[in-house]
């Protein structure tokens, strides 16, 4: 951690994925000298924006870490460079992470193009999406051509994750009923393809639940901008491999589409903003830390029902 930010962001940009590592644990750090020193090296990056980002989520359970093996296996293989970043806001609730307590992915981690960067201990959505945010950037300067960001879908973290990638997809398992898992609308409305996986264990259900997805997603409102056929739904197994090649296919179709089309450009510019308003909280609330009496008095007076949340903030922002 004693490197200085610019050798760094150089060793970053040579793919050393040693430098990559140590960037990493850089930006997920909540030490004060440690954020400028992260901002240091996030400034003196390559622009190089060009991978393609993947958000994945899907309930514990339902593949996802088989399915990003088996695929990052057979990319690796043709040569491409697979980063793989964890998100788990749950882990501080559930005490231990759920992505992080099983060894993962464990062929893949051995590839020496692809990189597995589990999820740290948890914390506030706003500092998660922060250091994702920088995580993804740092394996984009470092070279990959592919950097997945992977998400358990027991909380807000699927939006999150939407919101920093240019495709995201679901995974999940066959339903037996009818009920659609209990997927919330706007998690339906951010996915661009749905994987039902596990088809090789009962492909009727997998077919059947492909159908009550596909019907669904043709209620909601189709994103004009995309080609015919997305958003999609599509039968796969990550254990056997069936239908990987076909979902992997679809995804780099759709990618290139958006980015021949400028809406990837777009999509990237919206996240950007997004990015600079949620650092902007981030920063204010950190700047009002730095000030403890200040902010134990306000506290104490919005608690009391002295002073108006509103008015706190005004004051907190002006201070
Ligand atoms: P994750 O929690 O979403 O990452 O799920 P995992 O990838 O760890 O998979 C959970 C369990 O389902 C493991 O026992 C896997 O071997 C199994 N599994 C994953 N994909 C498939 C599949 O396509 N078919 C079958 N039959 N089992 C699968």
């Amino acid at each position: 951690m004693d490197l200085d930010p610019a050798t760094l962001a150089v060793a970053v940009a040579q793919g050393d994925r040693r430098a990559l590592a140590r960037a990493i644990t850089l930006v997920e750090s909540a030490r004060e000298d440690h954020r400028d020193r992260a901002e240091a090296l996030l400034a003196a990056l390559p622009e190089r924006e060009t991978a393609l980002r993947l958000g994945l989520s899907g309930t514990p359970g339902a593949g996802k870490s088989t399915l990003i093996e088996v695929l990052g296996m057979q990319l690796t293989g043709q040569g491409r460079r697979v980063a793989v970043l964890a998100v788990d806001p749950s882990s501080q609730r559930f005490g231990g992470s759920i992505l992080g307590d099983k060894t993962r992915m464990e062929r893949l981690s051995r590839e020496p193009l692809a990189f597995i960067r589990p999820s740290p201990a948890g914390g506030q959505l706003g500092g998660v999406a922060r250091r994702t945010r920088e995580a993804v950037r740092l394996c984009e300067a470092a070279g990959f051509d592919l950097v997945i960001v992977e998400t358990v879908g027991v909380g807000q973290s699927e939006t999150m994750v939407a919101e920093m990638t240019d495709i995201f997809a679901m995974v999940l398992a066959p339903h037996g009923g009818d009920d659609l898992q209990g997927v919330k609308r706007g998690v339906m409305e951010a996915a661009d393809l749905i994987l039902v996986n596990k088809a090789d264990r009962d492909p009727a259900a997998a077919a059947h639940t492909q159908g009550d997805y596909a019907a669904a997603l043709r209620l909601m409102r189709k994103r004009p901008q995309d080609p015919e056929g997305f958003p999609c739904v599509l039968t796969v197994s990550a254990l056997t491999g069936t239908g990987l090649r076909e979902a992997w296919a679809a995804v780099e179709r759709l990618w290139l589409w958006r980015r021949d089309q400028g809406h990837l450009a777009r999509r990237r510019a919206e996240q950007r903003l997004l990015w600079f308003e949620e650092e902007f909280v981030q920063q204010a609330l950190a700047r009002l830390h730095r000030d403890p009496r200040l902010a134990s008095t306000l506290r104490a007076e919005v608690e009391a029902g002295r002073l108006s949340p509103p008015e706190a903030a005004r004051r907190a922002l002006e201070a």
